[in-house]
């Protein structure tokens, strides 16, 4: 390992791997460091289809060597520190990195521990969570051994990856209790953060129509504050006239999105929004160039780019991303527009049922496909199960799309 780089790169997800691919294929001759601790790449919008039992989570993971490009130098360690006034940054195994230009894109951390008790029943006593690797195969368990009762599914308020994956998996639930003739003796709930189901009017409407199918109630507002795995008893904070109470709600299932943030490393170092408790990295949303240090970039979900933690937000980001960076390094401003927010949302309402909500930072759909992106098609659902894991292994990855 050198300890100099002209790049370098904080993450080897996939933002990372996209950038650093893009970068390259403009200019094969870039000095880049990749900082990633993981032996493993995972492709994480399958883990919904995991916990719905139709995808193998062994397809949803790959060696993280086979994506580092060829060209890049791959640092196998972890970053603890961040000096941006120095251009340097150090490492778990106690060396540093100097750079010229810096990348930060170490995704998010799954702040686990802020529910009391959620640790430690979590994969066990009818508690899931497609948030994780590990756990996803035993959401599909749970399903799949609900025999009628009280299916519980939450969302914490502060911003997540994938807004929309605690509902997604809830809907393929209630569509499996219907199959199997359960749903009729089963109470569903979802306890969200959110004041409603999504933030763009027409989607929210046509959710809210989906969830009167399957008998859901949704509870604005409230959220997951403690588990008691034995017992199967879940506490949670709701709105009640003039302030909040605590309601305990019996589960036979339940279904956890946890509170997220940025990486500790992130969120504690003078990168991150100052005051901000979930400590993104401070960049303009538009341009992803840091807003205190010009030779620093963030992008993915670690970035303070606006309510779009998706890997369909990234497709986005990277190319604007890369242009500006090129354009910094060759002194020049920056041209091309910027990053409007897109963002974009499969949701499967159902088994063979997808509707594809894409919009931007102020809440106006954007379509990409000539739709009715408020209907749900088979078409949709067959691209994300079958067509969209390939593109990410050999196009986005490669920076070819
Ligand atoms: C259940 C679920 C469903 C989803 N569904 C969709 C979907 O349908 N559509 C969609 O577009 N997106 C979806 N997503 C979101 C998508 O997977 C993420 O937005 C995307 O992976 C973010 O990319 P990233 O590079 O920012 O972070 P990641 O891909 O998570 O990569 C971050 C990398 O940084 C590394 N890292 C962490 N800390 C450090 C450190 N201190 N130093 C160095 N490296 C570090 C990690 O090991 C990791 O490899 C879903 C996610 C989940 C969990």
């Amino acid at each position: 390992m050198k300890s100099h780089y002209q790049i370098i790169i904080i993450g080897g997800g996939n933002a990372g791997i996209s950038v650093a691919a893009q970068l390259l294929n403009r200019n094969p001759r870039l000095d880049i460091g990749i900082v990633e601790p993981s032996e493993k790449h995972y492709y994480q919008p399958a883990w919904t289809l995991v916990g719905g039992g139709v995808f193998d989570i062994r397809k949803t993971i790959r060696k993280e060597a086979d994506f580092i490009p060829a060209q890049a130098e791959w640092i196998r360690d972890r970053t603890e520190g961040f000096d941006p006034a120095h251009n340097r940054v150090s490492l778990a195994s106690g060396g540093q990195v100097t750079y010229d230009y810096m990348v930060v894109c170490c995704g998010i951390q799954l702040n686990w521990h802020l529910i009391k008790g959620l640790p430690e029943t979590l994969g066990k006593n009818g508690v899931c969570s497609n948030y994780s690797f590990d756990i996803a195969p035993y959401t599909y368990e749970c399903i799949r051994n609900f025999t009628g009762g009280r299916a519980v599914f939450t969302q914490p308020a502060s911003l997540i990856k994938c807004g929309a994956a605690p509902q997604k998996i809830m809907y393929l639930a209630a569509d499996n209790f219907s199959r199997r003739g359960v749903l009729k003796d089963s109470e569903l709930l979802f306890y969200t953060g959110k004041p409603g189901l999504l933030r763009v009017k027409e989607i929210n409407a046509a959710l809210i129509e989906i969830c009167r199918r399957y008998g859901i109630r949704p509870v604005y507002q409230s959220s997951l504050i403690e588990v008691r795995g034995e017992s199967k008893e879940a506490v949670m904070e709701v709105p009640k006239e003039g302030g909040k109470e605590t309601v305990t709600v019996h589960f036979d299932m339940l279904h956890v999105a946890p509170p997220m943030s940025a990486p500790d490393a992130v969120r504690n170092s003078p990168l991150a929004v100052e005051g901000d408790p979930q400590g993104w990295v401070d960049v303009n949303g538009e341009t992803f160039q840091h807003r205190k240090y010009g030779n620093v970039f963030s992008l993915g979900d670690v970035a303070n780019a606006g309510d779009t933690k998706t890997g369909a937000a990234i497709h986005k980001q990277a190319p604007i991303m890369v242009r500006n960076l090129l354009s910094a390094m060759n002194n020049k401003p920056f041209s091309g527009p910027g990053y409007d927010g897109y963002t974009a949302c499969p949701i499967p309402t159902g088994y063979g049922k997808l509707m594809l909500a894409e919009f931007d930072h102020a809440n106006t759909l954007k379509p990409t496909v000539p739709l009715d992106p408020t209907k749900e098609r088979m078409s949709l659902w067959l691209f994300i199960r079958y067509a969209l894991p390939w593109l990410y292994w050999n196009g986005i990855l490669k920076g070819k799309l």
